[in-house]
């Protein structure tokens, strides 16, 4: 192993809703990245944690790919590379291993939580990450919370790193008995202030974000501990809050005028607040909302729209678009549909909407052909392709770095929709 290599709610009407329409399931090859990639956002949202991928030089190229930037400042994140030695079996990768943390740790100890991010080459190897972050863990704590997960492609789509991560952390959460609310999923610190506004204006509270900001903030859980999934890619991290004793509230994903209400609803239902209440709160940001996506609705309202499956946040993302820009759904396709955690979503699509779950991504490409559709979401492997066949593209990881959660970013939300559209009308003009 060499040494780190620094790189830098309107209810649904009982006449729509597909939530019991057939999915057609595919498992063919698929065009996703990896869960590596979630280390991008959520080393900037957890900002005391390191992220460690013991990986080979492809994984340290995606990181640097992905993260898009020169990182002149001491960065957050790094790849220690198994080389041709360790894939021999003739290093101790994991004597190397220690070694490489006890180096990077005792330079910056401004690092107060480590993560051993696995890859496709550390499985192959089979190197035990969990017991490596145990032993790594009897050194340095307590000043250092040593934790490991998976991020390797062979089994994850890009957004399953973030649950991966999640999931990692909830062991290490304290147990409480008391009542509060944690919103789980990593959003941009600004779409979390204004929510935590919302919370406050509503009387809802305590509220707990989960990631944290920084290690030491991570929220105690307990059986009165009430969640809220932001984002709809965390089935793991749900699972094992549920085990620790909290209960998910079943809400719509806070996309879109609509999805937010829905979303602070069903924290406002759990926590008793009045409907007089909520209304005189959300009412004016909700009505804001809808006015400033209306000039997008011009620009979309009758469009066609194809998702390949990508982030998971295709659901959520196909109910604002047909329910608020009036945009007909081609074919919406998801990695994978967790229909307990959709359920809200589900029952608010048109019911003739055409779900698949999972990839064989020629024969998606095909029906995409067939569709015509007016615009693609898809990722970046695929949307050259398209375009050059005359398609107008959006890529999906562009949703998932950009904030679009909450009132106040539905807008902005849309624009992502809208200008790859405007872009193309242009380039024909
Ligand atoms: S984890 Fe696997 S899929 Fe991801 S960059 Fe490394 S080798 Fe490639």
């Amino acid at each position: 192993m060499n040494a780190v290599i620094d790189i830098k709610p309107l209810a649904a009407s009982p006449a729509l809703g597909c939530a019991d329409a057939p999915v057609l399931k595919e498992r063919g090859q698929r065009e996703v990245f990896c869960g590596l990639t979630g280390i991008i956002w959520l080393h900037r949202k957890i900002q005391d944690a390191f992220f460690l991928v013991v990986g080979s030089r492809t994984c340290a190229h995606l990181l640097q790919s992905a993260a898009g930037v020169m990182i002149f400042a001491e960065p957050r994140f790094a790849t220690a590379i198994i080389d041709e030695r360790d894939l021999a079996g003739l290093a101790d990768a994991n004597a190397e291993l220690d070694r490489v943390v006890t180096r990077l740790l005792e330079r910056r100890p401004d690092i107060k939580m480590l993560f051993l991010v696995g890859s496709c080459p550390s499985e192959v190897i089979k190197l035990d990450l969990s017991r490596a972050a145990q032993r790594l863990s009897k050194n340095f704590s307590p000043n250092v919370r040593i934790l490991n997960y998976s991020g390797s492609g062979i089994e994850t789509t890009f957004t399953q790193g973030e649950d991966a991560c999640l999931a990692s952390l909830v062991p290490e959460m304290a147990t409480s008995t008391a009542p509060a609310l944690m919103v789980v999923g990593a959003l941009a610190d600004v779409v979390e202030d204004q929510f935590k506004r919302l919370f406050d204006a509503l009387d809802i509270g305590p509220v707990h974000f989960f990631p944290p900001r920084h290690a030491a903030e991570l929220p105690a859980v307990g059986p009165n501990t009430q969640f809220l999934l932001a984002q709809p890619f965390l089935a793991d991290t749900a699972r094992v809050l549920e085990a620790r004793g909290a209960q998910r509230l079943s809400a719509p994903f806070p996309l879109g005028a609509e999805g937010t209400t829905g979303w602070l609803q069903a924290a406002a239902t759990a926590f008793g607040v009045s409907a007089s209440r909520f209304e005189q709160v959300i009412a004016p940001k909700r009505e804001r909302a809808q006015m400033a996506l209306e000039r997008h609705r011009t620009a979309l309202a009758g469009k066609r729209i194809f998702f390949f499956p990508d982030s998971q946040l295709e659901v959520p993302l196909a109910r604002f678009l047909s329910r608020e820009l009036g945009m007909g759904l081609a074919e919406v396709g998801s990695p994978y549909l967790h229909r307990q955690h959709l359920a809200a979503e589900m029952a608010l699509l048109p019911a003739d909407t055409v779900l698949s779950e999972g990839q064989d991504v020629e024969r998606q490409l095909d029906r995409c052909r067939a569709a015509q559709p007016d615009l693609v979401v898809c990722g970046l492997g695929l949307a050259n392709p398209l375009e050059n066949e005359g398609f107008t593209t959006k890529w999906a990881i562009e949703l998932v770095f950009t904030p679009i959660q909450g009132f106040e970013q539905a807008a902005d939300l849309a624009e992502l929709f809208t200008r790859p559209l405007t872009r193309r009308t242009k380039l024909a003009a």
